[in-house]
Order: structure tokens, then sequence, then C-alpha cells
């Protein structure tokens, strides 16, 4: 981080600075406190952190914020009304100090594996760095600004929400030079109301663009294609189903794909205007994440050189969208979160694999779907009947997501209560040279299952 003063957050946050103090770390955790460090207490659901002050202090932060304007401090203070507000504030004027450009990146899918990508594109050509993680929040993201400082080129920046006003606050941080919203789905729909309020929602994103920034928009997405035009800043569109996207894909059989510039202004592509890339991640929805961060690179100048060694350097880890071989099955990990959007991406990438063997969707409940649950299970129960020939699904919602796939025809759709059974039956069942997709909300630890059917534990 770069150093500040406690006169210069004051005028960031508008609060009241009580003693002057030179600063070079923001903390919200009283237990870290390196020295130099800025302590701001956060609210939460159960604990109120203004009652760590003394121990932030005890643990040597030379500065404390605080909303008790009542209490006094042996170190100096700033005083504000709202302590996340002020961290919002303060990440905001740290930005603008720092002054790289910032690439905020939302959506209601997609938004991390965007942001790897793009930042994989980036760091070919730029000092950049990105959001670690999937901090992405109104806490994650203005410490994630708190990382920039004046050698970082490009800041690459995931911000996801729930509800109205978030994405507004947070790029009024974040400040943008280029925002992306990866799609619109149906992630918070209770929340949102409809997918019209989802894309408004995520437009917010739009509001703390910078005066000559740039929209970067799935033009897949009907909902954004049609407010392209009225946004009333400079957008680029990338699509692959809809040909009159600025940039498009073309894909070949062997997961590799050209890139083509319709009409990206400015920038000139050689070969007929097109450019050859491969993913090591699978599926049609990760090309379209590919373009997004494409589009960006492009934007910003990078060579398409560069932009393809960065896409194809990126590699699923673990739980994320990782597709290997073990004990004779090919296995579709992607346990990490799941939303009906997710699900039917990934049950699409399944659809495509397991040549000659049968396809196992193997899912777990998506939690937070709200008044949305029983509607969102079972169109996953349709997409996987579409696309594999078995159902094993797990959870509170299992009985929805098979309601789904029988509609739509499929006998082999089960439901369980418990992991063991569920692992018990794909044991029985499945046979080497199957393909099966492990896939559901973080909360169902779908790796779990996955760990237990290849006996790794
Ligand atoms: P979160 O809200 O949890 O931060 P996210 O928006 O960051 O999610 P990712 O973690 O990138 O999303 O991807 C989540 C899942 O969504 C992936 O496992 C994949 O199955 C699916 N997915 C990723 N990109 C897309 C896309 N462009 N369209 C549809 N589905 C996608
Ligand atoms: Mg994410």
């Amino acid at each position: 981080m770069e150093r500040f003063t406690l006169a210069q957050a004051a005028e960031w946050t508008g609060g009241k600075a009580h003693g002057a103090a030179s600063l070079s770390s923001v903390s919200t955790d009283s237990r870290q406190i390196p020295p130099e460090t800025l302590f701001l207490p956060l609210k939460g659901e159960r604990f109120d952190a203004h009652d760590f002050i003394a121990k932030a202090v005890d643990n040597g932060a030379a500065a404390v914020v605080s909303h008790r304007q009542n209490e006094t401090y042996p170190v100096p203070v700033l005083y504000v009304e709202n302590t996340a507000q002020a961290l919002l504030d303060l990440a905001g004027g740290y930005r603008r100090l720092c002054g790289g450009k910032v690439v905020g990146v939302t959506g209601s899918v997609g938004k991390t594996t965007t942001k790897e990508l793009l930042y994989a594109v980036l760091r070919q050509q730029f000092c950049a760095q990105k959001t670690e993680g999937n901090l992405n929040n109104e806490v994650g993201l203005p410490l994630t600004l708190l990382q920039m400082t004046r050698k970082t080129e490009v800041m690459v920046a995931e911000m996801g929400m729930n509800h109205f006003g978030e994405l507004s606050r947070m790029t009024a941080a974040a400040q943008p030079d280029i925002a992306v919203i990866t799609n619109i789905g149906t992630s918070h729909i209770e929340f949102l109301g409809s997918r019209e309020g989802i894309c408004r929602a995520k437009l917010e994103i739009l509001e703390g663009l910078r005066p000559d920034g740039c929209a970067v928009l799935c033009g897949d997405e009907p909902l954004l294609w049609e407010k392209r035009d009225a946004l009333g800043c400079r957008t680029v569109t990338y699509g692959i189903e809809n040909p009159a996207c600025d940039l498009t894909a073309y894909l070949h059989r062997d997961s590799a794909f050209d890139i083509v510039n319709n009409g990206l202004p400015a920038v000139e592509l050689p070969q007929g205007g097109r450019f050859s890339a491969k993913l090591s991640i699978p599926g049609a929805h990760n090309i379209l994440n590919a373009l997004a961060a494409a589009a960006v690179g492009l934007l910003l100048g990078e060579t398409p050189e560069h932009i393809a060694a960065g896409l194809s350097s990126y590699e699923a880890s673990g739980m994320r969208q990782n597709i290997y071989e073990q004990n004779g099955y090919c296995i579709f990990a992607d346990c990490y979160n799941a939303s009906p959007d997710a699900m039917e991406a990934a049950l699409k990438v399944l659809g495509g694999m397991a040549e000659g063997g049968r396809r196992f969707a193997v899912l777990g409940s998506m939690l937070e779907l709200g008044g949305y649950a029983e509607e969102g299970h079972r169109r996953a129960g349709r997409a996987a009947a579409e696309n594999a020939d078995a159902l094993y699904a797990y959870g509170p919602d299992a009985g929805a997501m098979v309601a789904g796939a029988k509609e739509r025809g499929m006998a082999a759709a089960y439901a369980f209560d418990d992991q063991a059974a569920l692992v018990a039956a794909l044991r029985r069942d499945a046979e080497k040279g199957d393909a099966l997709l492990f896939k559901g909300s973080r909360g169902m630890r779908m790796e779990r299952a996955l760990a237990w059917f290849l006996g790794e534990d």
C-alpha cells in the first residue's frame, strides 16, 4: 500500500480527524495489525468490532476509525458516521491517489472465471493485480482496492451483489475505467424481483464509470443487447450466438477457437480480423468469459499474441471447472458453487463428454435461491434430462430436481438425503468410461462425495 495520512482519510471519507498519523496499512481485523495500521472496525450481525478497538490499539494500531462519537482513544482517531461506508470512501480516495486503471467485473455467473482469465491476459503486458479469491462484496472490494500501489497499472476487481444499491456503492469506490457484465441470470432473483430487475441492478456498475470509460457487455444476453445504445457510455459487445457483437468467436472442434473482430473500434487484428486462442477450461460459457477478457485486453492495447498466451495459461484448480480422468472415469469437478445458470452451463459441458460411456449428473442442492428454489431446481433437473443419462440429486431440493428431470422423460433420476447413500449408489451404477459431473453449492460439499466415490477418503 502507498503511504497516506489520517488527514487524507478524513478528506476522502468526510470524517473528522483528531490527531495526525502517517499510515501504510488498513485492517478490519484487530488481531492483524502490521506497523502504521489504521484499524477500521466493522459492525457485523453478531459482533461490533468497535468493541475490539482497545485490542487493536494494544496490538499496535497507529490510528483508528470509529462511529462512537463520544468515545476517546489513546491514538489518533477518525470519527465517521458509518465505518462500512467509510471503508468504501477510503478505498475510493486511495484508488484515485494510486492512479492506475480499474476493470470492474460483475454478472450473475462467470465473474471469478472472467476475472482470472482477464488477469492472466493483462499480466502479460501490464503490472496487473486482481481480487484474491472471491472477495467481491462491499468489504472485499474496498480491501482489494487498498492493495493497489502507484505501480499498479490495472486492477481487475470482481464485484458481486445480492441487492439493489450494493453495486452503486461499490462502483463509486472502484471508479472503473472498464466495466464488464458477464451475464444476467437468475441468482438472487428473490431480492431483485425479475430478470429485468437483475439487469438494472448489474447496470448500477456503470454509475461509477470514469467519464471516458467503457462498458464491455455480453451481447448474447438480450437484456444487455437491447440496452446497449441507451447506457450513456461507450459500449463494446461480445458473444457467440449473436453474430452482430463487436467481438465474436468461431469455435473449432478441439476446444480451440478464433476470436473475430467485427467492430471493436480502433482495434486492427491481423489475418482478416481474427486470431486463434485455446482454453484449458471446458464449455462455451468459458469461451464467452474468454471473449470478455480478450475485449478488455484489446481495449487496453494488448497484442493478440499476448491475449492468446494469457488465455491458454489459465488452468482450473481443485474444485473449479476441472476435468480429469481417474480410476477410468472422466470426472468433471465443479463443486465450488452453483446457481441454475451455472448448472445449465456445466450440464451442457457434461452433454459433450463420455463418447461411448454414460453421463451422470451428480448434483447437490443450490442454496440461497429463496422463493425461487423449487423452480430453480426443476430447471436444473430438466437440463440434466437434456444433457445426461442419469441424475443423482442430493440435498434439501433433490426432489424438485428429480421432478424436473422426470418432466422431461428421464427415468434414471434419483434423490438422496445423505451422501453415503448417494456414493454407494454411484459406485454400484457407474462404470469405467462413464463421465460424472459433481456440482452443487459450496455448502453441499460435493467434493466430499467425489472423494468418497474415488476412494480417496
Ligand atoms: P460467485 O457469485 O460465487 O462469485 P461467479 O460469478 O464468480 O460466482 P464463477 O465462480 O466464475 O462465477 O463461476 C461459477 C460457475 O458458473 C462455474 O462453475 C460455471 O459452471 C458457471 N459459469 C461460469 N461462467 C459462466 C458463464 N459465462 N455463463 C454461464 N455459466 C457460467
Ligand atoms: Mg466469484
